[in-house]
């Protein structure tokens, strides 16, 4: 039995260990997922046990994603570039450390038919998962992006980072609802909207009239599965997007880093919906 870990401080209410046991057990595979509560002092220990023989790798998620990097022997360019690793692969005692998140997002655009290419987006956040938001819309040819952030030196400092890559800029709450309505992808990176403590907080992360004339508003959050943001979008005649989508496509690329095997997203998606 090969032993896959997630590592999450705290990591109670993750689903991914069901959806990854879930894919295993539907694939016949000696794989078995589970969470661990590695608290930033025990990081060191955690990083030892993954080079253990039986291990094959790792998830990695809040607040460890920035600092296993340094414990990696190798690091995917995705990760470098990114700035976070979210993929442990176990190489014979080395540590690859890759991000899936990127991927992840683009794969749940593409399942929807909808190509960022060309497109004018308005991100708000610049956290860690907007990182790889940022990264993959770049690379996917968006036109440009302007950040939105409640710390707006945050989305200073994250547009400078990508500059390399692609026209983006910060955007300033006097501009915001004008830049909303001009573009054509909403994408909302913040926590804002999230459930805590079993309960829907019912705010967004920007006014309920800043929505684009056209196009599609989408939330990497997963539970609730229609946040304030979405319901706004949703009843101004736009199309929507939650984050259930990318939680299966990154999780689906890490599972291929770690068997070798394309996952069975349809098992995944159908072992988690219950549960959000
Ligand atoms: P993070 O690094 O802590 O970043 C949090 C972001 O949210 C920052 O931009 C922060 O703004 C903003 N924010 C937090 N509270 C706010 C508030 N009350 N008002 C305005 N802005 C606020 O977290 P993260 O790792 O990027 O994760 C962000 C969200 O993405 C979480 O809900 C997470 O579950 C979700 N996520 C989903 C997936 C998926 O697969 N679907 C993957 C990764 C993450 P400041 O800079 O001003 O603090």
């Amino acid at each position: 039995m090969k032993d896959v870990y997630l590592l999450a401080y705290p990591a109670g209410h993750s689903i991914s260990p069901t959806m990854h046991n879930a894919a295993f057990q539907h694939l016949g595979l000696p794989f078995h997922y589970q969470a661990l509560e590695v608290g930033p002092e025990d990081l060191s220990i955690a990083m030892d046990k993954l080079r253990e023989p039986q291990v094959a790798g790792s998830n990695v998620t809040v607040p460890h994603k920035q600092a296993v990097m340094a414990y990696m022997d190798s690091l995917s360019d995705v990760a470098k570039q990114i700035g976070a690793v979210n993929t442990i692969i176990n190489n014979d005692g080395l540590l690859h450390g890759h991000n899936t998140d990127a991927s992840g997002y683009l794969r749940s655009l593409q399942d929807i038919n909808f190509s960022p290419e060309g497109k004018s987006v308005v991100m708000i956040g610049a956290g860690g998962a907007a990182r790889a938001v940022l990264y993959a819309l770049l690379e996917a040819k968006a036109t440009e992006v302007f950040i939105y952030n409640r710390t707006s030196e945050k989305a200073t400092a994250l547009a400078d980072d990508f500059s390399a890559l692609g026209k983006v800029s910060a955007a300033t709450t006097d501009n915001l609802k004008e830049t909303i309505q001009n573009c054509q992808l909403l994408v909302n990176t913040t926590s804002v909207g999230m459930v805590k403590e079993g309960k829907d907080p019912d705010v967004s992360p920007i006014p309920d009239d800043y929505l684009p004339k056209e196009g599609l508003v989408s939330d990497i959050i997963y539970k609730p599965r229609q946040p304030r943001l979405l319901a706004n979008a949703h009843q101004a005649g736009l199309a929507t997007q939650h984050g259930l989508g990318m939680l299966v496509y990154q999780g689906a690329y890490s599972f291929k880093e770690w068997t070798g095997v394309d996952a069975p997203t349809d098992i995944m998606f159908k072992s988690i919906e219950v549960l959000v």
